[in-house]
């Protein structure tokens, strides 16, 4: 029997159920949690952060393990701070915290839903910056032994939404804290759309801050209002080749140049150009100002989001050979399933 709801631990807002919910407050909680649900009663068990990034297909057959490990500790050298932060804290709430503190840098990644110890994860970015430039290293825990590992930042692989922790460290590990360091000297980033009208000798930390609030509240729904999880898909990664061909034929068409001669598309705009904006199918949709998200509209399954997600996919690989692929993570009954085998 599952008993627990755990809509409101989603942001997708799926009402589904699990059977149990844990919160850690302490990694002897996160280690006892461990050793009751897996080797006790011989469930799956699934850390979360703010459940941000994840879509729930149906009822979850185990624990739910929230880590709320709570604390940072600030160091100085002549140049930067280096902030140590547990996992457990609010992701958003540390960089209003950084940012009262005199410490800006991390402005532009304000209002990203989660928790620290998710970040590193999927290397979380926005407004052209990403959480690996502040990363220093990250600790992670080994849930069956209890043994400690530090992860430098080179160790981490961090990518575009990528990272090992996406991949070796996936099962029985927890994200325990990481530690970030902050320039002293500020170098506010403001080539993004959006922000381009501010005067770099002139703007200041808040400032962008509040922006960034006006643009996200333009483009993103609430998830209290409309489940959603963000960007539905990963935007794509092209070659050289591709990006001129497509470059050709759609004079319009957002291409961003990153490294070793790769490019970086938008999704949500190759979505858009498949006339999919506000698509509905059954009670799942494509939000109607900005293609990337999906939305449940209040009674979506997972079957619902999953078929919208696959008539995307068809669709924008049908006019521009192009295949997404999912930036959410998918949450089966026993736990997270490649999204290769069902989407
Ligand atoms: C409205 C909205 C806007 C968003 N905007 C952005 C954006 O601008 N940029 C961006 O990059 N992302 C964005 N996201 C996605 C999301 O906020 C991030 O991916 C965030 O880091 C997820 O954090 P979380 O704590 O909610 O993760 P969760 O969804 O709780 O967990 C995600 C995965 O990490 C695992 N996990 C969680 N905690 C730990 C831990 N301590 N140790 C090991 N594994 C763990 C979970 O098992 C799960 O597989 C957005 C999401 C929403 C809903």
């Amino acid at each position: 029997m599952n008993s627990v709801a755990i809509k409101s631990l989603n942001t997708f807002r799926m009402n589904v159920f699990a059977k149990r919910i844990v919160v850690a407050l302490t990694e002897e909680d996160l280690l006892k949690a461990w050793r009751q649900a897996t080797i006790l009663d011989n469930q799956p068990i699934l850390i979360l952060g703010g459940g941000s990034n994840v879509l729930f297909l149906e009822n979850y057959m185990g624990t739910i393990l929230l880590n709320r490990i709570r604390g940072i500790t600030i160091k100085e050298s002549k140049d930067a701070w280096y902030l140590y932060i547990h996992s457990g804290e609010i992701w958003n709430r540390l960089v209003n915290f950084s940012i009262n503190q005199n410490m800006p840098g991390l402005e532009n990644l304000a209002f990203i839903p989660g928790y620290v110890g998710t970040a590193p994860i999927q290397n979380i970015g926005a407004y052209g910056v990403e959480f690996c430039q502040f990363c220093e290293y990250v600790d992670i825990l080994q849930l069956d032994n209890g043994k400690k590992y530090r992860l430098n930042k080179f160790e981490c692989c961090f990518d575009y939404r990528e990272s090992i922790f996406k991949h070796s460290y996936r099962n029985n590990y927890a994200i325990i804290a990481v530690n970030l360091r902050i320039d002293k000297i500020w170098k506010p980033i403001i080539h993004y759309n959006g922000l381009t009208h501010f005067n770099v000798n002139r703007v200041t930390p808040r400032q962008i801050l509040n922006r960034i609030f006006l643009l996200r509240k333009r483009k993103i729904p609430n998830p209290l209002f409309q489940g959603n999880a963000g960007s539905f898909f990963k935007n794509p990664i092209v070659d050289a080749k591709t990006a001129k061909i497509l470059k050709n034929k759609y004079k319009n068409i957002p291409i961003f140049s990153v490294k070793n001669n790769q490019f970086r598309l938008s999704a949500g705009w190759l979505i858009e150009k498949c006339q999919l904006k506000g698509y509905k199918m059954g009670n799942a949709e494509v939000y109607n100002k900005q293609a990337l998200i999906l939305v449940n509209n209040g009674k979506a399954t997972g079957t619902e989001l999953i078929l919208l997600a696959k008539y995307i996919r068809d669709k924008v690989s049908e006019k521009f050979s192009i295949w997404l692929e999912p930036e959410v993570r998918f949450i089966a009954s026993q736990g997270e399933i490649d999204p290769s085998k069902i989407l």
